[in-house]
């Protein structure tokens, strides 16, 4: 089973939740599925290879914190196919990943990422990690979910587990895969314009006020 990775831990620890900004709550249900090139950073099609090519966009770190102050979690879902193909690896891949995080956090001490997921495989390796699947948000609610203080020994993985309340989670990204894994996942999703980023449509996020009960 291609299960999806994690930044800086195994994919099954017990997640060391950053803190919710002051006067918040999490209702241990609401998670913000972020694509991360396009949405945080700008994106390439030849992909983001190293620090010096990461350009955090400006008002990225004000938004995610934005988001978390409305009572979100936030799971980054990234496809990041460099690794299966060879270009380079793991190590590599968390270097960017660390400056990312700290970037944020200088933009907005608020804007932490809860938890980065990452898809290394191939395209023709067919994993149920990689978007246009839904596996990597499927991965990251059982994470972020997990109030047992034991480590999940199996996650629920594949095309029969959807869980039943969501809250008003929602996807974003910048490509048809994403939109397809969150819809998938039966949560909102929503593309944002790869030239502005997530900035894009932050108010339409968080306008919850056409959710039907269903989704609450
Ligand atoms: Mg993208």
């Amino acid at each position: 089973m291609l299960l999806p990775c994690r930044h800086s831990a195994k994919l099954n620890d017990v997640v060391d939740y950053p803190p919710m900004p002051v006067g918040v709550e999490w209702d241990g249900i609401k998670i913000a599925y972020l694509d991360r090139d396009g949405v945080l950073n700008i994106g390439s099609k030849n992909y983001i290879n190293s620090i010096s090519e990461l350009i955090v966009f400006p008002d990225a770190g004000d938004t995610i914190a934005e988001i978390r102050k409305n009572g979100y979690r936030i799971c980054i879902v990234t496809n990041q196919s460099p690794i299966g193909r060879g270009n380079w690896d793991h190590d590599n891949l968390a270097k960017i990943h660390d400056e990312l995080k700290s970037e944020l956090l200088l933009q907005n001490s608020d804007a932490h990422l809860d938890l980065i997921l990452y898809s290394p495989y191939a395209p023709w390796e067919n994993s149920w990690a990689r978007k246009g699947n839904p596996g990597m948000l499927q991965v990251g609610r059982q994470i972020l979910t997990n109030d047992t203080n034991e480590p999940i020994r199996q996650f629920n993985f594949g095309p029969d587990y959807i869980p039943s309340s969501k809250g008003s989670s929602f996807m974003v990204g910048d490509r048809d895969v994403d939109i397809e894994a969150g819809i998938r996942f039966g949560i909102r999703s929503f593309y944002c314009d790869p030239r502005v980023g997530i900035s894009d449509v932050l108010s339409r996020l968080l306008d919850v006020s056409d959710i039907g009960d269903e989704l609450l």
